[in-house]
């Protein structure tokens, strides 16, 4: 049980390289970009955000997403935090997220670069993993620079979200050649996008707003926080929270549309008295005047438009009924999503090994002895927050910890 290599060198993979060194003289990271931790330079803007202290249940999505719930405990946010403390990292908090105080990712990845310094794992940059065989001896693990053996394997590959930072979905066949069964891996926390024509007069626009999802007509969640509008559609963090519910749909064909409120604060009924009252005190300027500072300006004419009321018409002609109609449009803005945003686009992926065929206490296969699995690579993903890279340390934590303990 002594050797063990871990298949990429990522958040998940690194963590694992610190638990699994902690207790084993020989941990190798094959990693087949030029440098380990692409992908943490890239979260939170370039902050990290971490973790958060705010956990639970409705963060972790999967086919079964209480597997979640069971791995998490093993090693929970304030063994990161602490952990974390102890590698160098002092934690700033903004509203329950917490990023570096150093606000710099690069602060997380130089961190666990000298902690496996210290404890001497071996890195192996530009070395791409083509295959793994498992017979009685151990594992043989097929690389484009030659050929490595280990006692256990750790994947930590990742799913196939921005492959440009280095995950580019090769854990996947990895796994599957390995005997696992793969959930489709589809992009999450990614934007949405629509067909309708007005979207390229709305691009740029950025405001709160309410927003709920459904699928096949049926309520199927909601969200607040700030919408940003574009070309193709819709994105912003409430967009990417619902975004994992919508892409799954609409892989299943079905129809997936969102009920926009503009302006969460008023009800229908007020917004109606609040336009009444607008258009009623100079009927000689125009209805698209009428709305100047209630809403973005282009958000107001597209709106107008789509209320059946011509920007251009003066107030005076605009009636109770038409009012009432532009105000169910800002309160209901109906979106009908024609598709998710791609891979490369996308910050996480849904799906992965299946978490039925993965021991919940051990991360370890159920069908091969020796092999664990952490991160990404799993039917596990969590939304904006991070929750991903909570996800990433546990895994890799639990997996580190228990690959060297012989059973
Ligand atoms: C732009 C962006 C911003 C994000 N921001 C946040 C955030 O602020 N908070 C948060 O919680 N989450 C965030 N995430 C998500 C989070 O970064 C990921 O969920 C997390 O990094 C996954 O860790 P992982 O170890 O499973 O996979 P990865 O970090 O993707 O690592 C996998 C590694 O394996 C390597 N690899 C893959 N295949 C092979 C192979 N065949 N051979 C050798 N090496 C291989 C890859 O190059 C990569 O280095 C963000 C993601 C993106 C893209």
């Amino acid at each position: 049980m002594g050797n063990v290599i871990i298949v990429g060198g990522g958040a998940s993979g690194l963590m694992a390289a610190v638990f699994a060194a902690r207790q084993l003289e020989k941990v190798t990271v094959l990693e087949h970009k030029d440098k380990i931790g692409k992908k943490i330079l890239a979260t939170g803007n370039g902050k990290c955000n971490y973790t958060n202290l705010d956990q639970g249940p409705k963060m972790y999505r999967g086919n079964d997403s209480s597997f979640a719930m069971k791995v998490l405990p093993l090693f929970h946010v304030n063994h990161t935090i602490d952990l974390f403390k102890e590698l160098g990292i002092y934690p700033k908090e903004k509203n329950g997220y917490l990023y570096p105080n150093s606000e710099q990712a690069s602060s997380v990845v130089e961190v666990l670069k000298l902690e496996l310094n210290r404890l001497k794992v071996k890195i192996c940059c530009e070395v791409d993993v083509e295959g793994i065989k498992k017979d009685k001896s151990g594992f043989l693990i097929i690389t484009n620079k030659g050929e490595y053996t280990a006692d256990t394997v750790i994947l930590s590959a990742g799913g196939c979200a921005s492959p440009n930072l280095g995950s580019d979905g090769s854990g996947y066949g990895l796994a599957e050649k390995l005997g696992h069964r793969i959930i489709k891996p589809l992009p999450a926390l990614v934007q949405l996008k629509s067909d309708a024509k007005y979207f390229k007069t709305l691009a740029g626009v950025r405001t709160k707003v309410f927003i709920r999802l459904f699928i096949e007509d049926n309520f199927a969640a909601e969200e607040q926080g700030e919408l940003l509008l574009a070309a193709y559609g819709v994105s912003g963090i409430p967009i990417m929270q619902l975004s994992s519910y919508a892409t799954r749909a609409l892989d299943q064909k079905k129809k997936v549309h969102l009920l926009i409120d503009f302006l969460p604060e008023v009800t229908k009924e007020e917004l109606v008295e609040m336009l009444y009252k607008r258009v009623g005190r100079n009927p000689s300027v125009t209805a698209e005047e009428a709305l100047i500072g209630l809403f973005n300006n282009k958000l107001a004419y597209v709106g107008l438009k789509q209320a059946g009321i011509d920007p251009l018409e003066l107030c005076a002609l605009v009636g109770k009924n038409k009012l009432y109609h532009l105000a169910e449009q800002f309160k209901e803005w109906k979106v009908v999503i024609s598709g998710p945003g791609t891979f490369d686009q996308a910050q996480v992926t849904a799906g992965g090994v299946d978490t039925a065929e993965i021991n919940d206490r051990t991360l370890e296969s159920k069908l091969v002895k020796g092999l664990y699995f952490t991160g990404e690579i799993i039917d596990i993903d969590g939304t904006c927050g991070g929750y991903n890279l909570q996800w990433a340390w546990t895994t890799g934590a639990v997996a580190g910890m228990n690959c060297g303990i012989m059973k």
